[in-house]
């Protein structure tokens, strides 16, 4: 690895771990790659979308990392636009290697001695003047210690370098646990949800609504097929959802067999759509236990809708999405209420 290379891979790794600190990224061999990428910018089209993810949601979520990294780094029509210094783990490794690499240009400058000692001797068996060996030996002297000090220069740089890479991964480590995923779903988490509402409060400008989703006899599901298979609809369903979000929609796992869209808007009938269209693709999901072969369909959800009113408490708030969505349970299930704002 070149200094100059180390220097800009450094650069890049400066800018990409702490980013993915603020936005509690999981550090993850992707992950990094992806913003190791992103503060690089080698791939602008990659830039330009994170960036609008970002401006739009203020989070970039797993599902859409995932995305990201599929589309922009693991595609194999753009492996060949990505070199090896877009990945951190493998950085890592260079700088491991740049260290031995360093201690071989410190054989070398051995090697530069051993050769001025070979000249002095020669210069002795010899009997040369002492005036014509002493510029020799001058030039010697100060290509050495030119090399000697280029040497514990890079050493240096080296060690601080990992020990700065070191401290980064396990300040990012540390964030994690106060993390806003599910690590079920990929889905912002309830952690995450009240983080958002405390927000919203704080610039109240644009209206919020909630949508509240809760699987229909999810429990009958665990009982038949099983709690990890019931696991496995989980993530299905949160996918589903995040898949779904439109009008800059954000979708939380709220809790157990729980979800949670929260819209910035006052347009009831807008959101309604949304959790209409959310409703029924959910319907059409089809899951097959790998096991049996069995297939798992009519996995449906009931929602409730409420839109903050003027000093509404949050928790008012939440509460009367939460009737709406009982109600909806109690008529049936497999539907969206209210019909009409309220
Ligand atoms: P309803 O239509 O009234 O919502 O019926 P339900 O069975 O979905 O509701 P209930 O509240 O009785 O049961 C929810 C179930 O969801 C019970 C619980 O075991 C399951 N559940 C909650 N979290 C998880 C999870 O992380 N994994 C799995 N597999 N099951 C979960
Ligand atoms: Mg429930
Ligand atoms: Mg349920």
């Amino acid at each position: 690895m070149s200094k100059d290379l180390l220097a800009s891979s450094l650069e890049c790794l400066k800018k990409a771990v702490p980013l993915m600190m603020h936005y509690q990224i999981a550090p993850t061999p992707e992950n990094y790659t992806l913003w190791y990428t992103y503060a690089s910018k080698d791939i602008p089209a990659l830039n330009i979308e994170l960036d609008q993810l970002l401006q739009n949601h203020k989070i970039c979520p797993p599902i859409q990392s995932e995305i990201l990294y599929k589309t922009f780094i693991s595609s194999p029509k753009d492996i060949t636009t990505l070199n090896l210094r877009q990945n951190l783990e493998k950085m890592l490794i260079e700088l491991d290697q740049s260290l031995a690499d360093t201690h071989s240009d410190t054989t070398e400058f051995q090697k530069v001695c051993n050769k001025i000692f070979d000249n002095l001797n020669s210069a002795n068996e010899n009997n040369w003047p002492i005036e014509s060996v002493m510029p020799l030996l001058k030039k010697l002297e100060n290509d050495a210690s030119k090399m000697h000090h280029s040497t514990s220069f890079f050493i240096e740089n080296l060690a601080s370098a990992k020990n700065e890479i070191e401290t980064l991964k396990i300040k990012l480590k540390e964030s994690q646990k106060e993390a806003l995923y599910d690590s079920l779903t990929g889905l912002l988490n309830r952690h995450a949800f009240d983080i958002a509402l405390s927000n919203y409060m704080r610039d109240s400008s644009q209206g919020l609504i909630l949508i509240l989703g809760d699987i229909d006899h999810f429990k009958t599901f665990n009982d038949k097929w099983g709690h990890l298979l019931g696991d496995q609809i989980l993530n299905v369903v949160g996918k589903k959802f995040n898949a779904m979000m439109e009008y800059g929609a954000t979708a939380y796992r709220f809790g157990g067999e729980e979800f949670a869209v929260l819209l910035l808007s006052r347009n009831f009938k807008l959101s309604r759509r949304l959790a209409e269209t959310i409703r029924q693709s959910m319907e059409k999901l089809v899951l097959k236990d790998k096991k049996t072969g069995s297939r798992i369909d009519k996995i449906t959800l009931s929602f409730g809708i409420s839109e903050l009113r003027e000093g509404e408490l949050l928790s008012h708030f939440i509460e009367r999405a939460d009737k709406n969505l009982y109600k909806a349970k109690r008529l049936g299930r497999n539907r969206v209420l209210p019909l009409e704002s309220e």
